[in-house]
């Protein structure tokens, strides 16, 4: 499943390319019957929060959650714009490129009242600029105030928009934290250190398109099973300590981690 930086990656792709240019919206399955509504109208923004993805068409907007199979591709074109391939939800094309989005959990046109309420859903995202610390307060509130496993938590995105599996396994492992430990019971210091840890890992995510979490292997491309300290790791060893890396099922979903180093 893409996390926020994938989503992020998408929105700043909207932002450079198709903002303050009229769009064609099409539903070339049949099924995104709320196309017509925007299409032909000048995109005025595209933003991301969290994994949801918001192309404003001036007061209407089209909301994209891609959840588990959703995926964009993007394709520049000079004549003729290429003939879209499988099932594709909607394509937004302007005059050398086309956008085509397939399989997404969401994609409809809201208003501005429902936009409202869809971020209203949504947790602080570590992508977001905060300058007053705001959004960082909001996330150390939610962590402390629950009852429910930290690992739980940051796969929650009411609580933090934009996580997913493999960041959350991995800033747990850089914070040194139990995974199962109640969030009531994690340090407010903590807390704040995974979220300041989140802003600094993320954003190299959207500018590299990889998931980049282990301390020098933070640049240039290391090969995938240089990336991680647990993420798929499970029965390899340890980076750090040489212990077995564990795999448990919480929540329905897989959590990888060190029971040595995360006590
Ligand atoms: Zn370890």
């Amino acid at each position: 499943m893409p996390e926020g930086h994938t989503v992020h990656r998408i929105a700043n792709a909207f932002s450079a390319d198709f903002e303050g240019k009229k769009v064609l919206v099409s539903s070339p399955q049949g099924r995104f019957t709320d196309a017509e509504q925007v299409s032909g109208k000048k995109l005025t923004q595209a933003k991301a929060h969290g994994k949801q993805l918001f192309l404003f068409f001036g007061k209407d907007i089209v909301r994209i959650h891609l959840g588990i199979y959703g995926k964009w591709s993007f394709q520049p074109f000079t004549a003729n714009p290429p003939a879209p391939v499988g099932a594709v939800r909607a394509r937004f094309q302007i005059t050398n490129q086309v956008a085509d989005l397939r399989g997404p959990t969401a994609c409809e046109v809201i208003d501005q009242q429902q936009l409202s309420v869809a971020l209203a859903k949504l947790g602080p995202d570590p992508l977001a600029k905060d300058k007053t610390g705001k959004e960082l307060k909001k996330f150390v509130e939610k962590v402390t105030g629950s009852a429910r496993p930290i690992a739980e938590l940051l796969m929650n995105q009411s609580v933090i928009a934009g996580v997913g599996n493999v960041y959350r396994a991995e800033l747990l492992f850089r914070a040194k934290l139990n995974p199962f430990v109640a969030g009531k019971l994690v340090p407010s210091s903590v807390a704040q250190e995974i979220w300041l840890d989140a802003s600094k890992l993320m954003p190299i995510g959207v500018k590299t398109g990889m998931m980049l979490t282990r301390d020098g292997f933070l640049k240039g491309k290391p090969p995938l099973e240089d990336r991680y300290y647990v993420y798929k790791r499970a029965g390899e060893k340890c980076r750090e300590c040489g212990g077995k890396i564990k795999l448990e099922i919480l929540a329905g979903r897989k959590l990888y981690f060190c029971p040595r180093c995360q006590k």
